[in-house]
């Protein structure tokens, strides 16, 4: 038989047990600010400064960051599993790299990238941004966060379906399920056969959707379900 082909989602609550606070942690960067204000386009042309503060600050925080127990299991089933292990995160955070993994596709954009709302070039963003900052290919003052915000279309969507499409196993870890299109990829594995597994601390909003489903801390129940996998 061949190796499973296995399709990761990971959200904020993978990083939840590295510091960094998820959208719906009380008293967190989140809750602070509301979501029109600093996640969406008209946030940014409303208040800038506003804008890249906040991103400023979640930089500062993750770059201060380390990865955890969930963070290298998945890098290890990376490197350890005979098939294919696609890894999808929402987060923009760069903890799955830090904890050893490769090709990470970061569906919501990277805190440590920056982009020209001019002519879409990328480059690492510094760790202050500055608003008005010029963009080092067209030279335009245009530079903001290469953050998705709502209303904006997900990176990588295309590689992401074609990936799922092909899916024997697809496992959500530490999202509440409740924003799409991520929010649906698990129907889009169930459609193709593919075994369906949440981990989660409280069950998403989609739970019924998943065939296993397995409570818990991601530092606990990633590390075992990898060793599952990779012990055949
Ligand atoms: P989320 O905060 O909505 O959900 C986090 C999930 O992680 C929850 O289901 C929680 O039970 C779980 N969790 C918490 N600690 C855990 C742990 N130690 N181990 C395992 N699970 C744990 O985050 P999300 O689902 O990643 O959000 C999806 C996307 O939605 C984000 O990328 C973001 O773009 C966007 N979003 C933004 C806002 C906002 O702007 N305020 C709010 C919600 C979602």
């Amino acid at each position: 038989m061949t190796a499973p082909s296995i399709v990761i989602l990971t959200g904020a609550g993978i990083s939840a047990e590295s510091g960094l606070g998820t959208f719906r942690d009380e008293g967190g960067l989140w809750a602070q600010h509301r979501i029109e204000d600093v996640a969406t386009p008209e946030g940014f042309a409303r208040n800038p400064q506003l804008v890249v503060d906040f991103y400023n600050a979640r930089r500062a925080q993750a770059a201060e960051a380390s990865p955890n127990a969930a963070h290298r299991a998945l890098a290890q089933l990376q490197a350890e599993h005979a098939g294919s292990v696609t890894l999808v995160t929402q987060n923009v955070d760069d903890l799955h790299e830090k904890g050893g993994s490769t090709d990470v596709i970061h569906m919501h954009g990277a805190l440590n990238s920056a982009l020209c709302a001019t002519c879409e070039h990328r480059w690492p963003a510094p760790l202050a941004m500055s608003v008005g900052q010029d963009c080092p290919n067209c030279a335009g003052p245009t530079a903001r966060p290469d953050i998705v915000w709502f209303g904006e279309i997900p990176y990588h969507m295309e590689r992401i379906e074609r990936t799922l499409a092909n899916a024997d196993v697809f496992v959500a870890i530490g999202t509440s399920g409740n924003v799409y299109p991520a929010a649906g990829f698990v129907q889009m594995a169930r459609h193709v056969g593919a075994e369906t597994i949440e981990m989660n601390l409280e069950p998403g909003e989609n739970v019924g959707l998943f065939d296993d489903v397995r409570p818990g801390k991601a530092s606990e129940t990633v590390p075992n379900w990898v060793a599952e996998i990779l012990a055949g």
